[in-house]
C-alpha cells in the first residue's frame, strides 16, 4: 500500500558524504543523535556546514535546534551516521550533548528543541509507517521491527561504533509523548482523508 504522506520541505544544506539510492528505501528506524555541540539558535545550520567539510566523513538526514530544521541528506539517500542502521534508518541530529541530565534536556531551550525534533520524527513515522515507540535492543537487532532508537542502541546491537549519544539523560518519555502529539495533529490536519 502506498503512503501518500510527505514531510515538510526543510531548507537544504547538503552534506558531502552519503550514499545515493535509486530504489525506494525501506526505512524502519528513526535514530536519535546528539550533536555534541552547544545549544544555540544556529547550531543546526553550523553542524550542517561541518557536514560539508572535506575532512568530516559523517552526515545525518536532519540537523535540528531550537528554532530550525536543516535537511543535510535527502530521505531516500543513506546518511553516514550510525553503522548497522544506516541503510534502513533516518538519522536525526539534535543540538546538545550526550552528557546532559534530564533536567538539562528539559530546560527552556531543550523543550523547544525536543518539540522541533518530535515534529520531524512524527512526519517520518507517517511517511514510513513507523509506530511511535522506542525499540528494545532485541527489536532493533531483529532487522524487521519498526520504531525509534538511540545511536547508543545501534552501537550496542551492531558493535560497529562506540558512540553513546544522545546519552542516558535523554528524556524518552517526554520525547515520545511529543512525537505522538505531532503525529495526531498531522493526521487531524489531513482531515482523515
Ligand atoms: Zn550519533
Amino acid at each position: 500500500m502506498e503512503h501518500p504522506f510527505e514531510t515538510d520541505q526543510w531548507p537544504v544544506i547538503r552534506a558531502r558524504d552519503f550514499t545515493h539510492v535509486t530504489e525506494k528505501r525501506k526505512v524502519r528506524v528513526i535514530v536519535i543523535h546528539s550533536m555534541e555541540a552547544p545549544e544555540s539558535a544556529k547550531t543546526a545550520e553550523n553542524v550542517a556546514r561541518y557536514f560539508q567539510e572535506p575532512d568530516y566523513s559523517s552526515s545525518a538526514h536532519l540537523c535540528i535546534d531550537s528554532d530550525s530544521i536543516v535537511q543535510c541528506v535527502y530521505d531516500n539517500d543513506v546518511a553516514f551516521a550510525a553503522p548497522g542502521a544506516n541503510h534502513d534508518g533516518i538519522q536525526l541530529e539534535l543540538a546538545g550533548y550526550a552528557s546532559q541530565t534530564p533536567q538539562q534536556w528539559l530546560d527552556p531551550y531543550g523543550i523547544l528543541l525536543l518539540n522541533n525534533a518530535a515534529n520531524a520524527a512524527a512526519q517520518y513515522c507517517l511517511k514510513y509507517d513507523i509506530p511511535v515507540r522506542r525499540l528494545t535492543n532485541a527489536q532493533l537487532g531483529d532487522g524487521t521491527s519498526k520504531g525509534i532508537v538511540s545511536h547508543s542502541q545501534v552501537s550496542e546491537v551492531f558493535r560497529k561504533s562506540d558512540h553513546m549519544d544522545p546519552g542516558k539523560g535523554f528524556p524518552w518519555d517526554h520525547f515520545l509523548e511529543r512525537v505522538a502529539f505531532h503525529r495526531a495533529a498531522r493526521l487531524k490536519k489531513l482531515g482523515g482523508g
